[in-house]
């Protein structure tokens, strides 16, 4: 194939085939959230570059290596958004939702990250992302845990993700902290890998996240980072911990869990797997209590996560534990001479009609029969109706049930009749 006309690196077509378990996913996700009275919110794909360089960070890696910015038409900088909780709390704040009594919103879209293409990890990628306003106590935290707990239950994956915590306190702690830390980081710099040694003068915290070995063994002596957090911070941090074990949800308390974003404070969290390699977060999340009045709004407090989807459809697959064999099609119609063309589109109409959850083919290939009949046997359909002369004349329609090996002459009633049992519809 021409080498022009492949997609760009990093950023993949979603087959039908796969979008199969998109799908189961997504309908998980939305009843789920839905129960809990999220709102769906829709937002734009591409915001003003200022946007996330003032909310995400200047020294983040997102900011700094992976966005995709350039110039519009009039010069000025836009970026293909990196993540989506900027443009919500944008969005919310510009069209005044906040006085509502409910705060709870999700969306769901590609996400884009200039980053090193690997297995879970893409260019373009999708997020599920969720964000709850105005309610300030460690319950929203506790429910937002026990939401995503709940998601993985329904997906049937709760035994192989693993809840971590941390309280990352507030900014000024974690100002504090730095200092010590990258006193401690300066005394090993000579072992620390070259990522390390850059974040050392850019963004220090970020080396706790490190992925390398080496640098796990020498965090293992590092100054503690709960040694800093603020009194509310802490307290918060011990009644979730408290309310958590009462609610029988395992978690692991993991010191070293920071977020790469700026705009995060408090509770942090992120669930991981081990199926999934280096890429194991398959969600992520925490409180951001400062960012709606950064960005312009009122003093809002704020939690929300993200789900990565191209992450959790790997691990469902990896745990062989969706079946692909959904019917692609129910009802298949063969027609023989042109003729019969209309009663077929009509007899297909009336089906979608009775029973619109059915998936009905009509099959308009120039083919012979036999090779017809064939494709229908191959389509894995349940159903075959064939449509000819002779029929039609006669008034009835002849019906294979591939499953029973059965054929039935059957009046339009009958068949009618005859597809509702089949199916089991009311
Ligand atoms: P990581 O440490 O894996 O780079 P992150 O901290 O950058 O993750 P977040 O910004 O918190 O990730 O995004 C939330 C979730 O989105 C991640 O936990 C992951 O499941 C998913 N995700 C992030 N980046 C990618 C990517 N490039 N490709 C696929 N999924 C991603
Ligand atoms: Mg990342």
């Amino acid at each position: 194939m021409n080498k022009e006309i492949k997609s760009i690196r990093g950023m993949h077509d979603y087959l039908p085939k796969e979008l199969k378990i998109w799908n189961h996913i997504e309908v998980i996700l939305k009843e789920v959230l839905t129960s809990y009275c999220y709102l769906e919110i829709r937002l734009p794909i591409l915001e003003k570059t200022e946007i996330f360089q003032r909310a995400i960070g200047d020294i983040t890696d997102i900011v700094e290596k992976e966005m995709y910015s350039f110039n519009d038409r009039k010069g000025n900088s836009i970026t293909l958004r990196p993540e989506g909780t900027v443009g919500c709390v944008r969005s919310i704040i510009q069209n005044n939702l906040l006085h509502k009594q409910n705060n709870k919103f999700w969306y769901l879209g590609p996400m884009f990250r200039y980053e090193r293409p690997q297995k879970g990890r893409y260019r373009q990628f999708f997020q599920l992302g969720a964000e709850v306003f105005g309610l300030d106590t460690e319950d929203i935290d506790l429910e937002v845990i026990i939401l995503t707990n709940r998601l993985w239950k329904r997906m049937g994956i709760d035994s192989h993700v693993i809840l971590e915590i941390n309280s990352i306190g507030s900014k000024i702690d974690r100002f504090q902290y730095t200092k010590e830390l990258v006193c401690f980081l300066k005394k090993h710099e000579h072992l620390l890998d070259q990522d390390c040694k850059r974040r050392l003068y850019t963004n220090p915290l970020r080396i706790l996240d490190s992925k390398n070995k080496d640098v796990q063994k020498i965090l293992k002596e590092a100054p503690l980072l709960s040694k800093y957090i603020d009194i509310s911070s802490s307290n918060r941090f011990k009644n979730l911990c408290q309310m958590l074990c009462a609610h029988r949800i395992k978690y692991k308390y993991n010191s070293n869990l920071i977020r790469g974003l700026d705009y995060y404070n408090s509770t942090v969290f992120e669930w991981k797997t081990n199926k999934l390699g280096s890429q194991n977060t398959v969600c992520a999340g925490g409180r951001y209590d400062s960012l709606v009045q950064a960005m312009g709004g009122k003093k809002t407090s704020a939690i929300g996560f993200a789900i990565g989807i191209e992450r959790l459809v790997l691990l469902t697959k990896s745990l062989k534990i969706f079946s692909e064999e959904i019917e692609e099609i129910n009802i298949y119609i063969i027609f023989i001479g042109d003729n019969n063309k209309h009663y077929a589109i009509n007899l297909s109409e009336e089906i979608r009609d009775l029973y619109p959850n059915l998936k009905t083919f009509v099959n308009f290939i120039n083919q012979n029969l036999r090779k017809k009949i064939k494709n229908a046997i191959n389509s894995s359909a349940r159903i075959i109706i064939l449509i000819g002369d002779h029929e039609m004349k006669k008034g009835f329609f002849v019906v294979k049930d591939l499953k029973e090996e059965k054929e039935y002459h059957l009046l339009k009633h009958e068949l009618m009749i005859k597809i509702q049992k089949t199916f089991q519809l009311k």
